[in-house]
């Protein structure tokens, strides 16, 4: 059984997978990262900005799955650029191309529906995957068993833990990222405390996933899934309202709310001047050019 993580970011999933993912490896089971960016535009420094920062973000996301058992042979990169991960066909075709070559059976994406973070390549991410697993599984010579999203509101699944020293531990090996892990990091233990009506057993926290159901009728960029009291439609737009989050605990709905604000703010939000290169190398300055005349027009 082989196990995927897909992240949009370097920093991505050792907030909400680590206890899991440490778990799976542990085990024995096969587990790999496949990282869409290399966060190239993590922070706002030009000194930085570009191939520099990713450099020094795969060595971070390296040291802290290791701290989770994953070695860095298990984790891949994508060609994406941080801030211009677009639910495309180009992207869904790049992303079938690598799930062909790593066979998971077992994939783990963010959330696109249920979010409270709105970082739009988070968002995107979701939904490629969630297209992918719905209606392209005749492209991929495996089919994909299961697909879960992490970062979710609305959670159907649970994996409980009692120590949070090592998940923590993890997070913070995302040094560059600092400036924003040391305020999430105040609710790491809030967000996962596993409240007595969880009905989790004597675990002291819990990680959430929202398993997706595998539905029949989709077409084009449009799939349509009901059942319980769930109506979702995925469409090409990048704006999904968060609803019902009446399966979170207290803690993760303070955090998730705050969240959720913060992530509105512009410099979450992909402009094209938030993507302005001004000291890295041309021939990366000249890519981001092309990306924000296609993605962020004037
Ligand atoms: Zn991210």
């Amino acid at each position: 059984m082989i196990f995927l993580f897909v992240s949009a970011h370097p920093d991505d999933l050792e907030f909400s997978c680590a206890n899991l993912i440490r778990y799976l490896a542990q085990k024995g089971h096969e587990v790999k990262i496949l990282c869409l960016t290399k966060g190239e535009f993590g922070i706002f420094d030009q000194d930085w900005i570009g191939p520099r920062l990713a450099r020094i973000r795969v060595q971070e996301l390296q040291k802290a799955a290791k701290i989770n058992a994953i070695p860095p042979e298990k984790i891949f990169f994508g060609e994406f650029i941080d801030g211009f991960l677009k639910f495309t066909s180009e992207s869904v075709s790049e992303i079938i191309s690598w799930l062909n070559r790593l066979q998971p059976d077992i994939v783990f994406a963010p959330e696109a529906f249920y979010a409270y973070y709105f970082q739009t390549d988070h968002i995107n991410c979701g939904k490629i995957m969630y297209y992918i697993f719905q209606s392209c599984q005749d492209r991929l010579l495996k089919p994909i068993r299961s697909l879960f999203f992490y970062n979710t509101l609305n959670p159907n699944f649970w994996w409980p833990f009692n120590d949070s020293t090592l998940g923590k531990q993890s997070f913070l090996q995302h040094r560059s990222q600092w400036w924003f892990i040391r305020w999430i990091m105040l609710f790491y233990s809030l967000d996962k405390v596993n409240f007595w009506w969880k009905r989790l057993g004597p675990w002291k926290y819990a990680e959430r996933y929202r398993r997706i159901s595998k539905i029949s009728v989709v077409h084009n960029n449009t799939a349509e899934i009901s059942g319980d009291d769930t109506l979702i439609k995925i469409t090409n737009s990048d704006s999904m309202d968060s609803m019902n989050s009446n399966n979170s605990s207290i803690g993760s709905m303070i955090f998730n709310r705050i969240l959720s604000l913060i992530s509105h703010l512009p410099a979450f939000n992909p402009t094209r001047e938030r993507y302005k290169v001004e000291k890295a190398s041309s021939e990366f300055a000249q890519k981001i050019e092309k990306l924000c005349d296609r993605f962020y027009p004037e």
